[in-house]
């Protein structure tokens, strides 16, 4: 039998996240404005990535996805930072959450068959995506976004009584299992 989500929250803090809480499922609401942020390609990786929209699935199929849902935990990494233009650190606590994300789905997935992961940031697996000429080289490894998925980062962590922004001079990367 799979623990009730605050056990996974105290597993996921003895793991190495900064924080961690159940999410609230009602605050998992896609939004076509953060689909029009993805289509703006300021990251580059619009219709570039399996992993990223249009590939990663409409936002009608995966608001369906997300209602199917009876429980999930946010997990967070926080930096802090030396001044504001400490990119080191930024791109630090970027990894540090990247690794603990796809380490503790590992954890995770063998209890929780369909477990939804998604992550901070696009899949950077891969030098080179090899979207849309071949399939994903590392369908178990590759992670999509929250924001992929339509959701208001901001939004969700309010939502489930968990800070987005732990004040200046930090920098927070959040994340969520769903299940
Ligand atoms: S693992 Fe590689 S092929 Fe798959 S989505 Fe990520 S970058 Fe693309």
């Amino acid at each position: 039998m799979c623990p009730p989500v605050e056990e996974w929250v105290r597993q996921a803090m003895a793991f190495g996240f900064s924080h961690a809480a159940p999410a609230a499922l009602a605050a998992l609401r896609v939004r076509p404005e953060v689909r029009d942020m993805c289509a703006a390609d300021r990251c580059r990786l619009y219709g570039r990535s399996w992993m990223c929209p249009p590939a990663c699935g409409r936002l009608e199929d995966i608001q369906k996805q997300l209602h199917g849902c009876s429980a999930g935990l946010l997990v967070q990494t926080t930096g802090a930072l030396e001044d504001d233009f400490d990119y080191e650190t930024m791109e630090a606590a970027g990894k540090k959450q990247k690794e603990l994300f796809r380490a503790f789905r590992r954890v995770l997935a063998p209890t929780r068959p369909g477990l939804l992961a998604l992550s901070s940031g696009g899949c950077a697996l891969c030098p080179a995506c090899a979207y849309p000429d071949a399939p994903c080289r590392l369908p178990g490894e590759a992670l999509p976004s929250m924001e992929a998925f339509g959701l208001v980062v901001s939004e969700v962590c309010r939502d489930s009584g968990l800070p987005y922004y732990y004040g200046p001079g930090t920098i927070t990367y959040t994340g969520c299992y769903l299940w």
